[in-house]
């Protein structure tokens, strides 16, 4: 059982506000509590939570009286008390440790951290329900917060500010944290403001990640609607393990080496993470039940995007060398579908990856870039701000390019059928 299973089994408390109060040094060392208020549900006594890795409970109280808290591995953590299903109750966890693995960036970028308050990966509880919430961030000196959380966006900061996230009245629990020293832009791209952060050794500016994602930004916006996202700060992290884009419009690029104006890998880095504003943000996909999907979607758009920009030669080439040779890698180990496949199937970045754009493209070859767009257009129409299932996608489609598409969803997304072997079947 994975430590998402294990999560998910313990759906216990029903968070109606929480409080949680975070205290950063410079050296990482952060310290913090955070204090719920929730009603137990489906009667069960144990509750179980994430923190960030590196990051240790120091003690639980439940009602004003101490539980003991168990560590269950991977960041998460459980405790057992006394609690009756429906009553309400107070929790409060105390923790303390460091933020580092893929938290904590050194060598010549020092001070680079991330903290994810994300649906089950924060340091409080990792249930993800709508919940009034505060979180309070005290920083060392000069620091640059950006954060993805709807109220506060990114501002230089005095020394040991305190900063103050409340979700007030439309509560969102999931946002991210990126405290740092770089180098910034600001830019306007339409009606989304973005801004980029950059570390001042990068092989590249800011300027040009914010031209990149304001290019991406402007054809999706033209190809299917404007997103429903006012702001997007795009945080180039040193030595991150992966691009990720966070509720509230903030993109992580760990992994953009080169300068996305120029270099194809780190354009299709940005132009994924921004579709995601999109496709996975602004239309949600369970994690559980659509991952394979949404990123399908994704590395579609980031490819043809790409390949409008760079060429129709080069897009043939990065085809037949990387997508469709990593993309049989995928089909060889997973043994599972598009659909079906989660963050713990082999292969699974292949097969979202590589596979994923590969199948949209065959869609995209069969009916045509229009109707993929008429049919995206009608996918944000009507899920923009909702969740969207598997399903939905598949009959979107069916409604745009006929029943000649659904053969393409029952073999290569929902089924396992092998992608056809020439580039000419994709278009190229
Ligand atoms: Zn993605």
């Amino acid at each position: 059982m994975g430590w998402m299973d294990a999560l998910s089994a313990y759906e216990g408390l029903r968070v109606a506000r929480g409080v949680y109060t975070l205290q950063l040094d410079g050296a990482g060392n952060v310290q913090g509590t955070a204090r719920v208020e929730g009603r137990v549900v489906a009667g069960r006594s144990a509750v179980a939570f994430a923190l960030s890795p590196g990051v240790t409970v120091t003690d639980v109280q439940v009602d004003g009286l101490g539980v003991a808290p168990q560590g269950m591995g991977e960041g998460l953590w459980s405790f057992a008390a006394p609690l009756s299903p429906g009553a309400p109750h107070r929790v409060q966890v105390n923790y303390a440790g460091r933020l580092e693995r893929a938290f904590m960036r050194d060598g010549t970028d020092r001070g680079w951290y991330e903290m994810q308050f994300m649906t089950r990966w924060r340091p409080v509880f990792g249930l993800d329900y709508p919940a009034a919430s505060r979180t309070t961030l005290t920083l060392p000196a000069t620091f640059t917060a950006a954060s993805s959380f709807a109220l506060v966006h990114e501002d230089r900061i005095g020394p040991a500010v305190r900063y103050v996230w409340d979700t007030g009245e439309t509560p969102h629990s999931d946002f991210s944290v990126v405290v740092g020293e770089g180098l910034r832009a600001d830019g306007q791209a339409g009606p989304v403001s973005i801004r980029a952060l950059c570390p001042q050794a990068a092989p590249y500016s800011p300027q040009s990640v914010l031209a990149a994602a304001g290019g991406a930004l402007h054809a999706y916006a033209a190809a299917w609607g404007p997103c429903t996202y006012l702001r997007l700060t795009l945080a180039c992290l040193p030595h991150s393990a992966c691009g990720n884009c966070a509720r509230e419009g903030l993109a992580l690029f760990g992994q953009l080496r080169a300068d996305p104006t120029t270099d194809p890998d780190a354009f299709r880095l940005v132009a994924h993470e921004v579709s995601h504003l999109w496709w996975g943000l602004g239309v949600h996909f369970d994690e559980g039940r659509g991952l394979g999907y949404v990123e399908a979607l994704a590395n579609y758009c980031s490819e043809r995007l790409a390949r409008s920009r760079f060429g129709l030669e080069a897009f043939g080439r990065h085809l037949s060398a990387v997508l469709l040779p990593q993309a049989k890698i995928a089909e060889a180990a997973a043994g599972v579908s598009l659909r079906d496949c989660h963050y713990d199937t082999p292969e699974s970045g292949r097969l979202r990856w590589a596979k994923g754009a590969c199948a949209m493209l065959l869609l995209e070859a069969r009916i045509g870039c229009a109707a993929v767009d008429e049919a995206l257009s009608k996918l944000k129409r009507e899920f923009m701000g909702r969740r969207a299932e598997p399903a939905d996608v598949r009959r979107t489609f069916v409604e745009v390019g006929g029943e000649g598409v659904i053969r393409c969803f029952e073999d290569y997304f929902d089924g396992t059928v092998p992608l056809p072997q020439g580039t000419e079947a994709y278009g190229a």
